[in-house]
């Protein structure tokens, strides 16, 4: 029942909330990872809207690739696989030279999903996931939904990682993250301290020390990779990554185990002095950053490409965690939660790159559906 003095436009809002839409299996995320669990689930004969729905927290397509920042283009990403069953490249204008990542790949999906008929309830935040019978209850910000399986392809975007250290809230300056990062032209005549050793940060340090000074911090000396990375070091990479959540372990990200390319961009900043790396800095002042030897640095801006972790905090109640805090995961490809086979986790761990999620998506399409008995 609801209080005698709700208005309507309360009421119609408590009604929709309190209908619970059943399906037999909720994907999480409509990025890379859960387009392709949605293509491999209407190959496997099942009917969106009937037996599986997609819902999607962002408003409009194109995963966590709409929000990231306007210099990030085609050429500077590493290399976009496309979804299965559609190119990338037809999508693309023809005489285009330096593509937006942050338009080019939400064109690709709007496409994708409009060419196989993927709706997606968007935006639809999953806020928490609890068993309930024979399934899952799925509370979102706009309807409850029932389910019996569950492929989760949340990604990383919503959980960025900022590392603790002593200090930090009595700084006067402004702290911000990767995801936060616009364009260079916000930093300038700020100081900025920028904080990490994998490809956005030295991405956003080349960029931002055209524009002003900067400090360039990281807490092991960075490893840089000569020559192409060729299958076999990929291979390689994301078979240390899968070995870790065999393990219940928690992910390692895949690119922080294959190196850093020593490309051409980065001659050039060696050229320039920019990469004149300190360690990591033992505590923040107020008023900047202070080294275990006691010297100190003002600073403007901490800028934190200290990376992200899976959005998983939704899963909190179904998803048991391993004593080191990971997921104990199994399966073909490892997108199966062991102690709860009803769950699958795509662009997670070892599939947390374009062309792991589509594999991902394929694995666990075909293994939930088996595990459901559908
Ligand atoms: C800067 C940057 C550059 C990269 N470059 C490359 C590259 O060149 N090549 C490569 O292969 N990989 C790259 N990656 C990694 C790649 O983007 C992802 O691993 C890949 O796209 C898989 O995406 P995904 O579907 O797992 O996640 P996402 O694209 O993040 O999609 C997740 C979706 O889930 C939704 N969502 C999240 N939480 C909820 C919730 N609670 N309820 C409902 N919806 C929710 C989000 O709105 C989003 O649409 C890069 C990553 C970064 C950060």
């Amino acid at each position: 029942m609801w209080p005698q003095h709700w208005d309507g436009a309360r009421l119609i809002t408590f009604m929709v909330k309190n209908i619970r839409y059943k399906t037999k299996i909720a994907i999480i995320g409509a990025g890379q990872a859960g387009l392709s669990s949605a293509y491999h689930l209407k190959k496997l004969g099942l009917e969106i809207g009937r037996d599986f729905i997609i819902l999607d927290e962002a408003p409009a397509p194109g995963g966590a690739w709409q929000f990231r920042w306007s210099s990030l283009t085609l050429s500077t990403v590493n290399k976009i696989h496309d979804l299965p069953g559609m190119s990338f490249e037809e999508t693309l204008l023809p005489d285009e030279t330096e593509v937006q990542a942050n338009i080019a790949v939400p064109h690709y999906f709007d496409l994708y999903e409009k060419r196989f008929g993927l709706q997606v309830y968007r935006p639809t935040k999953v806020e928490k996931v609890y068993l309930q019978g024979h399934g899952f209850h799925i509370d979102t910000s706009d309807a409850l939904f029932s389910a019996l399986g569950i492929i989760n392809a949340t990604g990383t975007w919503g959980n960025p990682y900022i590392p603790l250290y002593p200090g930090a809230a009595a700084f006067r300056g402004e702290q911000l993250h990767t995801k936060d990062f616009k364009t260079a032209d916000y930093f300038r005549h700020k100081h900025v301290i920028i904080v990490g050793g994998g490809i956005s940060a030295l991405q956003l340090l080349d960029q931002i020390a055209k524009v002003t000074s900067t400090t360039w911090v990281t807490r092991r000396p960075p490893l840089f990779r000569d020559g192409p990375f060729d299958d076999m070091a990929g291979h390689n990479a994301v078979a240390m990554v899968e070995e870790r959540v065999r393990q219940g372990l928690s992910p390692q990200s895949v690119v922080s185990v294959t190196g850093l390319p020593y490309s051409a961009e980065i001659r050039d900043m060696e050229k320039r002095g920019v990469l004149q790396r300190r360690p990591m800095f033992s505590e923040i002042t107020s008023t900047g950053v202070r080294w275990e030897d006691g010297s100190e640095e003002n600073a403007d801006v901490i800028l934190w490409n200290t990376g992200f972790k899976s959005a998983l905090q939704h899963l909190d109640a179904v998803i048991p965690k391993e004593p080191e805090g990971g997921i104990l995961m199994t399966g073909r490809l490892a997108t199966m939660v062991a102690k709860e086979p009803r769950i699958h986790l795509v662009g997670y761990g070892p599939s947390a790159s374009t062309i792991g999620a589509n594999r991902a998506g394929r694995a666990a399409a075909k293994e939930l559906v088996e595990t459901i008995g559908l």
